[in-house]
């Protein structure tokens, strides 16, 4: 029996109607679910306001997910996690759109839990210790996040990454996810022009800011390690 399923502008939230009439959840339906926001949409504000959360999570971040379902119905990928997808299609030129909604679905929910409402302050030890160790200290950490965040010409990432034993800041453009260079990401700053344009035109240094200072999840980015 054909299972293709029919996603319509409502999908992520209930249910999915597939070909033979038949209604199931998502999960039964093995599509990729939107994930809910972390945290109430105006929480982050004055930093983030709710209107630039209402289109960035709302319509940025819902067409990443949308797209990648149109894409992977009824082929090899449907079923598999958005981190099966990103390694799967990563560096095939024939594969690139799928790459790019998965990889930026899978980085903009890995976003939103990298900050969280009165975040910023300290790192909790074990994580302390260990940028200590590999960047000399906190704000030698953040000043290398910064440029990082910053110096990313266009659109894309800058992240806090494991190697092994050792912390290091990369930065990657456009969908680019440093899982495919066998990296593990801890936290991420999304330095697209959608994340902040709309509280900071094009001021993207003072967003980055505002972020390292007052909404960086440190608790998210231990327990990633
Ligand atoms: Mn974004």
């Amino acid at each position: 029996m054909n299972r293709r399923t029919f996603l319509g502008t409502a999908f992520g939230i209930a249910t999915v109607v597939t070909v033979d009439g038949l209604k199931m959840n998502a999960q039964e339906a093995k599509v990729i679910t939107m994930p809910e926001l972390p945290y109430a949409p105006n929480s982050l504000e004055p930093i983030i306001t709710a209107n630039t959360i209402s289109y960035h999570y709302g319509k940025h971040h819902t067409a990443y997910v949308n797209n990648i379902n149109k894409l992977i119905i009824g082929t090899q990928f449907t079923g598999m996690s958005l981190e099966q997808i990103i390694k799967a299609t990563s560096g095939k030129s024939d594969k690139v759109s799928i790459f790019n909604n998965a990889a930026q679905a899978w980085n903009h929910n890995f976003y939103w839990h990298s900050l969280k409402p009165k975040g910023g302050g300290e790192p909790p030890a074990a994580l302390k210790q260990k940028i200590e160790k590999s960047f000399g200290s906190v704000d030698k950490f953040k000043e290398a996040l910064t440029q990082a965040a910053t110096g990313q010409f266009g659109s894309g990432w800058a992240w806090l990454v494991a190697d092994g034993d050792a912390l290091k800041v990369v930065k990657t453009g456009n969908a680019d996810n440093p899982m495919t260079q066998n990296l593990k990401p801890l936290l991420t700053i999304d330095v697209w022009e959608h994340a902040y344009y709309l509280d900071y035109q094009n001021k993207r240094a003072d967003y980055v800011k505002g972020l390292l200072e007052n909404l960086i999840n440190w608790e998210f980015a231990a327990a990633n390690l």
